[in-house]
Parts: structure tokens; C-alpha cells; sequence
């Protein structure tokens, strides 16, 4: 079918993209979302299964994210939160953190953990009311060094780093060893400390599908790869050509590199993650589950049924599995692993676990290494007529793909806006 010629292409339908159509509809551009895969949502997807809602990986949603409060609305989105806090698998035992301002009946649980000191604890609280003050163009505008030099610096001792915020930092970063920017990490700790953790009830796609109900069905080609970008056109793989007069490129970094024709210089972190149905969840309480060990495959777990019961058919548990630094292991011997892991810690009721599928994610998120961009600054053209939203040239996330989006919008219009010359 012939596509109609547009004020503006969008390549990608992840947040960014949809993020950017919403823009540019409610501003009575015409626009096309050009995208690759058979449906919308880019790294936020969920398949259904048996019954059980399976998200493309462990990914939650941080409530305090500013821009998901502008453009979501949270109750449709019927959110589920975990617990504030974690437990530890650590010296053999589950210990539980969490915030004691919000949990306080867990507060001797959390200063007996054999995690690290009460200095650390005290440490801890510093670094998180210090994320928490000014404004957050201030956090990123601030001197950026990596994690752990950070952590060092404030005087965590090296048993909390190993036990504690190595296992969360993989969790949240996906980086083994948490070299990624410290401003990063403090604006996580500054959501996690203003906001829940949570699970839409209908799996992440809820996300999408939720920007993307309000655009024009014809509005949205899903099967339809970009090859090349130029000044005022897209070209597909199919070989049509749409015309218009700005192009965004919503897409993941390596792949927007790609489209600029720039080297490909962005390394990934991925993940593995498994998923397996059982008759009986290993825990009750909505907590995330690390491992502290320092030994074994797994990173983290956690029972996305006991958080939100539409994730497993009556009378069954999901159970969810990730492991990082661990994309070489193929999926049978990923599995055997992680069964010997579990079966440490859970016992023989593993053997009725029954694996549903495992997700093998290469580029889940970019490398975010020091010095990092700050998010917060809208995005100009990169070239007359092209404009990019998303991970390039900011930080990955949902908040910054919802924001980068809209910017990326307003930058369009202002510009074809204004009288050339
Ligand atoms: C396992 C995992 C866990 C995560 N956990 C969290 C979390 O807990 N909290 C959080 O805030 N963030 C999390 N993230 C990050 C967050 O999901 C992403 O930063 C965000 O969804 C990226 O959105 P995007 O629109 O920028 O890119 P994407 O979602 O990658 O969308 C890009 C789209 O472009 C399409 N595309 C690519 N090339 C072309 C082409 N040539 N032509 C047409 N279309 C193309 C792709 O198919 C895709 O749909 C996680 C990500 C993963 C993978």
C-alpha cells in the first residue's frame, strides 16, 4: 500500500516514539510510526502464556518517575507495587532491607542482616537524602564517576558493596560490575525512595498500549523496518519512500547510530531471564529477592504472582528469574544452573518448578559509563531535519524515554513552526 507523505516520520514504537506521536497528534501534525517489529511497545513487552503474563525480562515500573506521572494514567494502568526493600540471600539465610520509614515493623529484621555495619546503614540513608535534595538537572549536572568509586567514597564498606548494592546495582543497571555512572545511581536511588516499585496488572505492554490508544490506528505501521534516513524522506527495506518534513529517530541506540550511518560505539548490557510456573510460591510478601552470596548464577527473583495475582492462572505461582554476565550460557545449561542455585535455597520443592520459557536479552540497556549527558536538557536536530528521542544521547529508562519523546516532539514543531530563513 502506498503511504501518504507526512509532516514528520517516526522510526520506533517503543515509549520514545509513542511518547513523540502523542506530541505531535495533540499539536495536529500529521505523522507516521514506522516500526520493525509485528507489534508496538520496543523493549516493553509482554506474552501471554498458559495463562501467565510474561514480561520481556525483569522490568518494573517506578512510580515517582515525573514524566510517567504527565503521561500515564496509573489507575488504568491497575498498578502493583513490591515492598520497599529486598531480601538478601546472604551466608545461607533470606534477610530482609527494607526503608524503615515506610516499613518500620522491619526495622530489626534490617539491622541485624549480616550486610555490612550500622555506619553503612547510617551511610546509606545520607547518600539517599543527598539524591533526594535540589533539582534533578542539579543531580546530573553533578561530578560523575562510576558506582563504585562513588560508593568508596562515601565509605561503604566493601562487605555491603559485595553484598548489597553489587546484587542491586546488576539488578537495576544490569551491570556486573557497576562501573555505570554514579549520577545514575543516585536518580535510583532518589525513585526508589519517592515512589513504589511496580507492576502493571496486565504486564508492561499495559504501557504502550496505554500511549498508544489515543493515536489514529492508520497512524501506526507495525512490520515495517526503516533502512535509511535522510533529510525530508525514510526509505523502507521494502524499498518505498515516504516523504516528509522531519524525521525522528526513536529507535535503540546501536540502531540509531546505525540510521545515522555513524560507527556502531555504544556497548550493551543484557540479561537472561527465566521464567517457571510452581504450584507454591517460594515467598509471600511482594519482595525482590537478591542474591548476596557472592556465588551461583542467579542475580535476582522474584514471585511476579504474589505481586500482582494476574500474572499465573488460579492456583499456580510465576516465579522469575535473572541472571547477568551470563549471555554465553546457552538455555539448557542456563536452566540445569539455575536450578542448582534454587535448590540451594528453596530445597527439593524445585523439582516441580516447571520452566515456561527464557528471554535472552542482548541489548537491554546501553553501558551508561561516566560521564553521562543529562536527561533533563531537550534534544535539538542532529542533522537539518532529523531529530533523535530515546537512549542516544541520554540515559535509557522509562522516564527518559517518555521525556526524550516529548522533547523530541516539541523541537519538530517548533522548527516547522517557524518561517524557513
Ligand atoms: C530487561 C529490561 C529491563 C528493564 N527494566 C527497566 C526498569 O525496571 N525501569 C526502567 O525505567 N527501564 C527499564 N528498562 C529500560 C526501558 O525499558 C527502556 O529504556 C525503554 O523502554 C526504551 O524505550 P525506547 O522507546 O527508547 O526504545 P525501544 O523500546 O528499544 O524502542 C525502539 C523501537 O524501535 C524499533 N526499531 C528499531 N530499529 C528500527 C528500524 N530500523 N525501523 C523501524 N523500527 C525500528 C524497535 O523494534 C523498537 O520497537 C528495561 C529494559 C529491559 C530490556
Amino acid at each position: 500500500m502506498k503511504l501518504a507523505d507526512v509532516d514528520v516520520v517516526v522510526v520506533g514504537a517503543g515509549l520514545a516514539g509513542l511518547s513523540c506521536a502523542r506530541h505531535l497528534m495533540n499539536r495536529s501534525m500529521s505523522f507516521i510510526v514506522l516500526e520493525a517489529d509485528d507489534r508496538i511497545g520496543g523493549r516493553l513487552k509482554t506474552d501471554v502464556l498458559d495463562g501467565f503474563l510474561l514480561n520481556h525480562g525483569f522490568q518494573v515500573l517506578q512510580t515517582a518517575y515525573p514524566e510517567a506521572r504527565r503521561q500515564l494514567d496509573y489507575h488504568r494502568l491497575e498498578l502493583k507495587p513490591f515492598a520497599p526493600g529486598a531480601i538478601i540471600r546472604v551466608a545461607g539465610k533470606f534477610k530482609r532491607i527494607s526503608d524503615p520509614r515506610r516499613r518500620p515493623r522491619d526495622i530489626w529484621s534490617s539491622l541485624t542482616a549480616p550486610v555490612g555495619t550500622f555506619a553503612d546503614r547510617l551511610r546509606t540513608i545520607r547518600m539517599v537524602s543527598s539524591a533526594r535534595r535540589g533539582s534533578v538537572s542539579n543531580l546530573f549536572q553533578s561530578p560523575d564517576m562510576t558506582t563504585l568509586d562513588f560508593l568508596q567514597s562515601q565509605g561503604i564498606s566493601e562487605k555491603m558493596i559485595e553484598r548489597f548494592f553489587k546484587p542491586f546495582f546488576w539488578g537495576v543497571c544490569l551491570d556486573p560490575v557497576i562501573q555505570a555512572s554514579s549520577n545514575v545511581f543516585k536518580y535510583v536511588l532518589r525513585v526508589f525512595a519517592e515512589g513504589d516499585v511496580a507492576l502493571p496488572g496486565q504486564g508492561m505492554a499495559a504501557i504502550a498500549s496505554q500511549l498508544a490508544e489515543d493515536l489514529p490506528e492508520e497512524a501506526i505501521r507495525t512490520e515495517s523496518r526503516v533502512e535509511s534516513v535522510h533529510p525530508g524522506g525514510a526509505v523502507l527495506t521494502s524499498g518505498q519512500t515516504i516523504k516528509c518534513r522531519a524525521v525522528v529517530l526513536a529507535t535503540e541506540g546501536p540502531e540509531t547510530l546505525r540510521l545515522l550511518g555513524k560507527p556502531a560505539s555504544m556497548a550493551s548490557q543484557g540479561e537472561l531471564c527465566l521464567y517457571f510456573a510452581a504450584p507454591k510460591a517460594p515467598n509471600t510478601d511482594p519482595y525482590l529477592i537478591l542474591n548476596g552470596e557472592g556465588t551461583g548464577v542467579i542475580n535476582s527473583l522474584t514471585v511476579p504472582s504474589v505481586v500482582a495475582t494476574s500474572y499465573a492462572p488460579a492456583g499456580e505461582e510465576l516465579i522469575s528469574v535473572v541472571l547477568i554476565g551470563h549471555l554465553a550460557l546457552d538455555d539448557k545449561t542456563a536452566e540445569s544452573a539455575v536450578r542448582k542455585d534454587l535448590t540451594d535455597w528453596f530445597g527439593p520443592a524445585v523439582e516441580k518448578w516447571r520452566h515456561l520459557k527464557t528471554y535472552r536479552i542482548q541489548h537491554a540497556l546501553p553501558a551508561q559509563t561516566p560521564p553521562i549527558p543529562d536527561p533533563t536538557v531537550p534534544s535539538k536536530s542532529v542533522r537539518p531535519g532529523i531529530y533523535v528521542c530515546g537512549e542516544y544521547q541520554s540515559v535509557p529508562g522509562i522516564q527518559w524515554a517518555l521525556l526524550s519523546g516529548r522533547h523530541a516532539a516539541e523541537a519538530v514543531i517548533k522548527e516547522l513552526a517557524e518561517p524557513p530563513g
